[in-house]
């Protein structure tokens, strides 16, 4: 079969990279400076209220992507391992148990590393592994450690009173974070932060609603834009990175240029990609496919209320995870249907996760679902987000191309 190539991809990874740079650095020059470094879990309110305040946020979870990417993840699970911590658990936590107790001692670690916590914050409503690895670095690291729970409720059952209770766990870390660092919380610099945040998140619809443009303006492959959405909420800088690739993607879909030449078959990819290898997307051009929705991607769709930015910050960290790894069934399905329908889907890849067993469970019925109620094929296949040795890309080819072969059938015969 004569072999295509994604025409290009967007120019925005140029910023991205350069935006990657940046956010390490900014944390090395804080350290530098005697400024304070605060290592969280990703996916909660708590960024716009560090960004408000002055103080350098740092995601272990964000870092272990871009170690996967790098191929230093593999010496993490190591030194993980010798500490005892199973190969079975999420490839996040292995990844960065080992980096927080011993690869962060390594020298010329790319983009110098992670800088060392000046405090930790325990705080949200993460998985199992993102909590338990926040537990064995404050065990570890002897510094001063903020924790607080918040209930996992589906994002369709949060009530006032769950805000309430995420509104006092803040102003407890807010009176924390005061005492430690002899920083003030101001409410106004806050409210800015929310209206970066709910500016950005605006602006990720937008840019994700484009891709059901036929042709696709981009594929899965550029999902890393979600590098801004972790680590640059409540700030000027994913605003004004997402109007850059907002416009690059209006000017592709005014143009009709989409993401390979002759696009046939628009797939939906369920579960987070195989951080080791995004070029496994490409391999879908063979078959003149590209993936155009994914279920990762949503988590971003959420609003704030500036009028309210401690509720608002409350309801973000109530939210996030469920948007990833919490979400019902039901939600997961309703979100799936309407991304075919939205999407104009003809397939779907739905990637059963050793890691993350949260976001895997389901899928049996919603492969189920998106067959009998929808007429959509999907087919599922074994891998890990972090592990490529949990990965085969023999198996991988012979679902995936049993599928393709499926719904081109399909297409012959309507
Ligand atoms: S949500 Fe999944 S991938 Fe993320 S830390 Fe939890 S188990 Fe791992």
């Amino acid at each position: 079969m004569e072999e295509k190539k994604t025409r290009k991809r967007l120019q925005a990874n140029t910023a991205l990279r350069q935006i990657i740079v940046d956010f390490y650095a900014e944390g090395h020059r804080a350290k530098a400076e005697g400024r304070p470094v605060i290592w969280i879990p990703p996916m909660n309110g708590l960024i716009e209220l560090f960004y408000a305040m002055g103080i350098t946020p740092v995601f272990p979870e964000n870092w272990a992507p871009l170690c996967a990417a790098i191929g230093t993840n593999r010496k993490n699970f190591e030194y993980a391992a010798k500490r005892g911590f199973s190969g079975d658990l999420c490839g996040y936590f292995r990844n960065n148990v080992g980096y927080a107790l011993d690869g962060i001692n390594e020298e010329n670690q790319p983009l110098n590393g992670l800088p060392a916590p000046d405090f930790l914050i325990s705080f949200g409503a993460g998985c199992i592994p993102t909590m338990k690895a926040f537990q064995v670095m404050c065990d570890h690291f002897k510094v001063p450690v903020f924790k607080a729970d918040l209930p996992q409720v589906a994002m369709e059952k949060i009530e006032k009173r769950h805000i309430a209770y995420g509104v006092a766990q803040i102003k407890r870390l807010i009176r924390f974070l005061e005492d430690e660092t002899g920083l003030k919380f101001d409410i106004d610099k806050l409210r800015q932060a929310v209206i970066h945040t709910n500016e950005a998140c605006r602006l990720w619809d937008e840019i994700m609603a484009l891709r059901s443009t036929v042709p696709s303006p981009f594929s899965a492959a550029e999902i890393g834009i979600m590098f801004v959405m972790v680590t640059r909420h409540g700030t000027e800088i994913a605003v004004n990175f997402l109007k850059d690739v907002l416009r690059e993607v209006n000017e592709k879909v005014a143009r009709g240029e989409g993401v390979i030449p002759h696009e046939k078959i628009r797939l939906f990819w369920d579960n987070i990609p195989l951080w080791y290898n995004m070029q496994l997307f490409n391999y879908f051009e063979k078959w003149d496919a590209v993936v155009v929705a994914e279920t990762y991607t949503s988590a971003w769709s959420l609003r704030l209320n500036p009028d309210e930015p401690l509720e608002s910050i409350a309801y973000k960290s109530l939210v996030s995870y469920p948007l990833v790894s919490c979400v019902s069934l039901n939600k997961r399905i309703e979100l799936i249907t309407r991304a075919v329908r939205d999407y104009k889907i003809d397939g779907a890849i739905l990637h059963s996760n050793r890691s993350c067993r949260p976001i895997s469970m389901g899928q049996m019925d919603i492969g189920r679902v998106l067959a009998d109620e929808l007429s959509v094929p999907s087919v599922m296949f074994d891998g890990d987000h972090m592990d490529s040795e949990k990965f085969s890309m023999a198996q991988f080819q012979t679902r995936v191309d049993a599928l393709m072969e499926m719904i081109l059938e399909k297409k012959r015969a309507s």
